[in-house]
């Protein structure tokens, strides 16, 4: 029996060694990972860090149907990063790659490793309104509307890429 499919909101974002060429690979490699399908992207956008004095961030959020269970995603999503460099010395610091599970389909889950809904997705901007680019008619599972989310929150430090 096939596995059932799940439709994936992925956060990406980068503020070292050139986050948009970061941003590049890493759409490049979940696209050609055996486990997803179905695979878009919304615009590049630039947003000003939150936490301490840091680059810019380039930020983007990708749509992917899989059939992966939530915490091997996770895993695939952490070894994608490591694989680009990342490091984790400080807290909210910068990083070369962060990838987030935005949402898995209407699914809430709360887990050691892993909060879906993404504990911040309502409270950012350069989260919100790429998400909203690509799926303005999806709602949380508490039945908020994506749209209005990101049309109530502003674009406040935050520029989309030509
Ligand atoms: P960060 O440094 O912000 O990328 O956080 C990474 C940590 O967040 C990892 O240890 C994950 O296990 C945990 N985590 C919890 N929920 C999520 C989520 N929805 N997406 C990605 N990582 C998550």
């Amino acid at each position: 029996m096939a596995a059932s499919m799940h439709t994936v909101f992925i956060g990406l974002g980068s503020n070292l060694d050139d986050p948009v060429a970061q941003l590049q690979q890493a759409w490049a490699t979940l696209k050609a990972a055996p486990w997803c399908r179905e695979a878009k992207i919304s615009s590049l956008y630039r947003s000003v860090a939150v936490g301490p004095p840091q680059p810019d961030y380039i930020n983007a959020v990708a749509q992917v149907t899989t059939d992966l269970a939530p915490l091997d995603l996770l895993d695939a999503l952490q070894a994608i990063e490591l694989n680009q460099g990342r490091q984790r010395l400080i807290h909210w610091g910068p990083r070369t790659l962060d990838l987030d599970i935005l949402l898995i389909d209407q699914e809430i889950i709360q887990h050691e490793r892993l909060q879906v809904p993404h504990p911040y997705l309502t409270e950012r901007n350069f989260v919100l309104i790429p998400l909203a680019e690509l799926a303005p008619e999806l709602r949380l599972p508490d039945g908020r509307n994506i749209g209005d989310l990101a049309a109530q929150i502003g674009n406040q430090g935050l520029t989309r890429l030509a």
